[in-house]
């Protein structure tokens, strides 16, 4: 099976933060899985870096676009990276193979009919001299009279065109922009109205979707496609390649969604492979990202592959919903934000996916404090899984002098973990990421139960024989964890790996126990408590300084 996996394409204009990581995470385990099982993984994502909010920056720093660009892109790199991030490509828009591939779909699209010419009106900024793309057109939504951007209304969700704003301002020095006319490309959404309907209708009756991308995109089917405009006045960007339309680019919306396909063919490119091997009807393909991304990845993606008579619909759509930092929104305005290159300094990267899985904003948005993480890491990475692992392995390392008793594994525990491997397996394809690794930790605090009960510490004394099977299948379940987890916890089942010289087999069980153990050593250091405190001063004092 060929499973290609496209993780949203963060916006190279600041820092990560958690919010970034906890809706692109489960992208990363859904690859280690399938890798593990067997299949043909592609997973690509990169660095959005066309756009205005890059350029003002740049304006405003007196540098250049791709300094901007280069600086976030290379800051994103080592994030994912270091969080164990597994993506076969991680390129970025600006590469010169995305602003021809992009080009190339332009024309194909053209040549298919489905675009089209059309004068409109557009906001100017005779301030700032230049078109102001919608997100740069702020005023009152016509729909729920909150405060809105021209794209969208975050409110109300409505996409909106910015003319339709009332009080219009210009996002960038705050005047009323006025309005000119203009030559733009359209797309022709509405005729792809019915074949979108029985995509979604399709998808939600086979469960393949989460459910608020499945009614988000109900929503705007019913309330009918609007063409949409494809090019921009923009200052930077990929080239309209259309005589006539110099210094017009196309339009961010479209070119970046595109990157997952221009990503595929890079990737193929360069590792000599054929990519509609991962673009076909029968690759499957999922698209991991935040909830306010939905209908780029259910609507207009979708639409422009029909457009192209590009096979590869997305079968599964993984959007969570949002995270929010000690029970308020997150707020990059507001310094509000728990930012990745930060917390990386100090704490394990599998301490962050194991908070961000287990409370992962999957159905409801969820929360991360301080006192939650911390605890979190203490008690039931460290409480839990790492004290069963470290427990087991001391104790032979001990009494056994590392070796290994090659006794009988206890039947009805080879039965759980056999079953556990099917079970997980489900979930994680399903996108329930926090249901397969509650799973995993429910395992694991009845195997505590078990070496608890079965008190080895005792029966190496008196029933060695006893204790020998209980260790045996001890260092069986542990064998198995370091692959089970293997997807959530990279780091520490590495580390698990080592200490039992194994490697990693595949999404089976794994019978056949290690003879000799190598170095034993804890898997996770406790965090003090103390933490807390200190985070939560060093948060409020970094919303002040703004
Ligand atoms: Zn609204
Ligand atoms: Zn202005």
């Amino acid at each position: 099976m060929n499973v290609l996996i496209g993780g949203a394409w963060p916006y190279a204009n600041g820092s990560l933060h958690l919010g970034h990581v906890a809706a692109l995470l489960p992208g990363d385990i859904l690859a280690r899985y399938y890798r593990l099982k067997g299949e043909r993984v592609l997973y690509v994502s990169g660095s959005d870096c066309n756009g205005t909010p890059i350029s003002i920056r740049a304006n405003q720093e007196n540098t250049t676009v791709t300094a901007i660009a280069d600086r976030y892109h290379t800051e994103f790199l080592q994030c994912f990276n270091e969080l164990g991030f597994t993506y076969d490509l991680y390129t970025r828009t600006d590469a010169s193979h995305h602003h021809k591939a992009v080009q190339n779909i332009f024309l194909k699209l053209l040549e298919n009919g489905f675009l089209f010419k059309k004068r409109i009106e557009q906001a100017y900024c005779t301030v700032d001299n230049q078109f102001l793309p919608d997100r740069f057109v702020e005023g009152t939504c016509p729909n729920c009279r909150a405060k809105a951007r021209g794209d969208q209304c975050d409110n109300c969700s409505t996409i909106l065109d910015p003319l339709d704003l009332k009080d219009k301002t210009c996002k960038i020095c705050g005047n009323e922009p006025e309005i000119r006319e203009t030559e733009h490309y359209y797309y022709e959404f509405s005729h792809f109205q019915q074949q979108l309907e029985n995509f979604v209708n399709e998808a939600s009756i086979e469960g393949r979707w989460r459910e608020n991308a499945v009614q988000l995109t109900k929503r705007y089917l019913t309330e009918g496609l609007p063409d949409r405009a494809v090019t921009r006045d923009l200052p930077n960007g990929i080239s309209v390649p259309v005589d006539g339309f110099e210094g017009k680019k196309i339009y961010v919306w479209i070119e970046a969604v595109a990157g997952y396909y221009t990503a595929s063919l890079e990737w193929a490119k360069q590792n000599g492979k054929d990519v509609s091997e991962w673009w076909n009807e029968e690759a499957v393909s999922y698209y991991i990202h935040g909830k306010d991304n939905i209908p780029f990845h259910t609507v207009i993606w979708p639409a422009i592959l029909m457009g192209l008579g590009q096979e590869g619909l997305p079968t599964h759509i993984v959007s969570n919903e949002y995270l929010t930092l000690e029970k308020r929104k997150l707020s990059t305005s507001q310094n509000w934000a728990v930012w990745v290159p930060e917390i990386l300094k100090d704490y394990d990267p599998d301490s962050i996916r194991y908070f961000l899985t287990i409370n992962a904003p999957e159905n409801r948005d969820a929360d991360f404090s301080w006192r939650e993480f911390i605890y979190s890491h203490n008690s039931e990475l460290l409480g839990a899984f790492a004290n069963f692992v470290n427990r087991t392995l001391k104790f032979i390392a001990k009494s056994f002098n590392h070796k290994v008793p090659q006794a009988k594994v206890n039947n009805s525990i080879k039965l759980d973990v056999e079953n556990l491997y099917a079970k997980v397996g489900e979930h994680i394809e399903s996108g329930e990421m926090k249901q397969a690794i509650e799973a995993i930790f429910n395992f694991i605090r009845t195997s505590n139960r078990y070496f608890d009960e079965e008190q080895p510490w005792t029966t190496v004394n008196n029933q060695i024989e006893k204790c020998e099977e209980t260790l045996a299948t001890c260092v069986y379940i542990i064998q198995n964890l370091a692959q089970l987890l293997h997807p959530f916890l990279p780091f520490g089942c590495k580390k698990i790996r080592q200490m039992l010289g194994t490697s990693l087999n595949g999404w089976d069980e794994v019978a056949d126990l290690p003879t000799e153990l190598n170095n034993v050593e804890p898997l996770y250091e406790r965090i003090d408590v103390k933490k807390i405190e200190e985070e939560l001063q060093k948060l409020e004092e970094a919303s002040k300084r703004i």
